[in-house]
């Protein structure tokens, strides 16, 4: 069963996110467990604190290295062989493949999720990768985190429902995304559903399905 853990200072975030829908559903069925590690027990003095002012000045606080360290190493004595994965803008960007990778490993996973202007940079001794979920500042490592778990939980085999669910999505072939897609009613507020969809013709709903793909993926790759 694959292990994830993660360093947070803010545990009762994950909550909704761990327990509901796939996620919960992946623990449920025992694939995976998803943990949390609450920073805190690991904060130093009777205030627990974790945080403390940067050496040579500066705005805001950084995450102290000690607290960091010790909730590493436990999360490490739980899973000796788990990959440590530290949330951060300066990062390699997230995106499908490397989720397809990772579903793909046997090890399980530590994710420390920094806060405040960061933490002490001596906690990438114990970091295998730097990862960011785009160019753009969140207040804490939390929502890349649960980002990073959905998107490696959701490929790793039984957890969605059909096998084919995940090779037909945007992404899966490293360029085109997902084809246009409808449901009931044919016609909504005088809006249609492409004719060709309820042609019952297979190999030109194929062919307009591949087209489309084709044309979402350039579209979005023209404006990137
Ligand atoms: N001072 C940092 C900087 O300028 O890069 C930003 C710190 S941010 C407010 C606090 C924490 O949120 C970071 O240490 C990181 O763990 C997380 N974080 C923020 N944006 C992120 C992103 N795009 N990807 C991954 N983690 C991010």
């Amino acid at each position: 069963m694959k292990r994830f853990q993660v360093i947070t200072l803010f545990p009762e975030m994950f909550t909704g996110v761990f327990g509901s829908s796939m996620m919960w559903k992946a623990q449920k069925d025992g694939i995976v467990t998803l943990e949390t590690i609450d920073l805190r027990e690991f904060g130093l003095g009777p205030r627990k604190q974790v945080d403390d002012t940067p050496y040579g000045g500066g705005d805001g606080m950084l995450l102290m290295i000690e607290p960091l360290w010790k909730a590493v190493m436990q999360a490490k004595a739980n899973d000796p062989s788990a990959k440590v994965l530290l949330m951060t803008p300066r990062g390699e960007r997230w995106r499908q493949a490397l989720a397809q990778q990772h579903s793909e490993s046997d090890s399980g996973y530590i994710f420390i999720c920094g806060r405040y202007e960061g933490y002490d940079e001596r906690i990438l001794e114990l970091v295998d990768e730097e990862v960011s979920v785009g160019d753009y500042v969140l207040t804490g490592g939390e929502l890349p985190a649960m980002t990073i778990v959905d998107s490696i939980v959701r490929l790793l085999p039984g957890v969605l429902g059909g096998a084919a669910s995940a090779e037909i999505e945007s992404f899966s072939d490293g360029e085109t995304l997902e084809f246009p897609q409808y449901t009931r009613p044919e016609e909504f507020q005088g809006l249609k559903v492409p004719e060709v969809l309820l042609s019952g013709h297979h190999g030109e709903i194929a062919k307009w399905r591949h087209e489309q793909s084709i044309k979402a993926g350039d579209e979005k790759y023209r404006q990137n």
